[in-house]
């Protein structure tokens, strides 16, 4: 078991540098029970994956998240910059919110929080960050649950909410151990969409998957990271809906990336060309909003294209979705033949392989189709 921090311990919390650790912030991977009552699991929410997306929306959780009012916000990446990151940019948030406390791992979380995002990369991050034997959330909650356990309660009433793009039976076979080992658990698969800047904004849309309670149940804490929450069905629905959604996207952004460039090459200049086609029969989110050629938009907007591509959606997520939806696909009888998503797959898996594009938005498949020419 980790060792705990408190305040007025000698102890500095390994990874955290003492001097960020503020009035507000401790590190305790186990709570006494007199610290259970101070600040109670059932109103402490719990945050796991503090990269690009998830430092934005557990931002946003612990200061917009206010019913009732979080007893603490338990922290856990395995990147200790990560955390230090979070620390840091929360030391100075007053009084009125909650206790901002690390755990080192996600069973840790668990013990402490009743309620538990997580916000990871892929599928194999989520098996290992709810299902490890000895540090995974499953663990924490069955130490939570157990007649044992200096805690009150036998059985360890959670909500887990997961944010990650992963591969659909995974979440639903994560969602079912869990359910199956702790009654009192109920997990919503909630993949989002809006990027990093929808996060930052709080403007995220949420598509979930779980039981129509459980999705009733989660909604004050999506509320406060996002502003559009659609139920699409039983577990693992929600990530049916991110995968189709992304694939139908990266087939348009390629489609008009291509026209772009022909359009080019037959004399037309960009911005002429986009508005001609979003005028027309053409249109759609590639071509309006992020058009993948430099200048299409200007003057009224700017596009990753016109900063050399930089921010934005990665082409390496964009691959990786591909990879989850064509999976998908094909662990399902009676699936339609995928032709144009099966060889758009193809060509981002190509450009990501190339590292001077893997991290550029997804749209420089422009570029890319540029430099390879018949
Ligand atoms: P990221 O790589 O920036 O962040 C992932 C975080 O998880 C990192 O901080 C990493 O240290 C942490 N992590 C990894 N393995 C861990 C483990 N075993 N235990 C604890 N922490 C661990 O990724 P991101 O851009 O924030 O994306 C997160 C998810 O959201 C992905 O599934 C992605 O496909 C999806 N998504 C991203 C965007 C976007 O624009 N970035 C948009 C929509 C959806």
């Amino acid at each position: 078991m980790a060792s705990g921090w408190r305040k007025g311990s000698s102890c500095t919390p390994p990874n955290v540098p003492s001097m960020q650790l503020g009035r507000r912030q401790r590190r305790s991977d186990y709570s006494s029970h007199a610290d259970q009552h101070r600040r109670p699991r059932e109103s402490a929410i719990g945050f796991i994956g503090l990269g690009a997306m998830g430092q934005e929306m557990a931002s946003n959780l612990l200061t917009k998240f206010n019913s009732p009012p979080i007893s603490s916000f338990v922290i856990h990446d395995h990147s200790p910059s990560s955390v230090s990151r979070f620390i840091e940019r929360h030391a100075s948030l007053g009084p009125g919110f909650g206790d901002v406390v690390t755990a080192t791992t996600p069973a840790g979380v668990a013990r402490l929080a009743s309620t538990i995002v997580t916000m990871l990369p892929s599928s194999a991050e989520v098996e290992e960050v709810y299902l490890n034997p000895t540090s995974g959330i499953l663990r924490g909650l069955q130490d939570h649950s157990s007649p044992s356990a200096s805690s009150v309660g036998t059985t360890a009433t959670t909500l887990c909410i997961d944010s990650t793009t992963l591969d659909v039976t995974c979440a639903s076979s994560v969602a079912s151990q869990l359910k199956k080992e702790i009654p009192g658990a109920e997990m919503l698969d909630a993949p989002v969409s809006g990027g990093v800047v929808g996060a930052r904004e709080g403007s995220l849309t949420f598509m979930c998957g779980g039981t129509e309670a459980t999705f009733g149940q989660a909604q004050p804490v999506l509320r406060a990271m996002g502003k559009k929450m659609i139920y699409c069905g039983p577990s693992g629905s929600g990530l049916a809906a991110k995968l189709t959604n992304n694939m139908l996207l990266a087939v348009c952004m390629m489609a008009t990336a291509e026209a772009m460039l022909l359009g080019q090459r037959l004399g037309l200049k960009a911005d002429l060309l986009a508005q001609v086609i979003n005028s027309s029969t053409g249109r759609c989110w590639s071509s309006e909003i992020n058009n993948p050629a430099p200048g299409a938009l200007l003057p009224t907007k700017t596009t990753p294209a016109d900063r050399g591509w930089e921010g934005g959606f990665a082409s390496r997520l964009m691959a990786k979705d591909l990879g989850l939806a064509l999976a998908a696909a094909e662990a399902h009888d009676e699936v339609p033949l995928l032709p144009l998503s099966s060889h758009v797959k193809e060509l981002f898996a190509a450009l990501v392989a190339d590292k001077a594009f893997a991290n550029k938005d997804f749209s420089v498949i422009y570029q890319w189709l540029s430099q390879h020419k018949k």
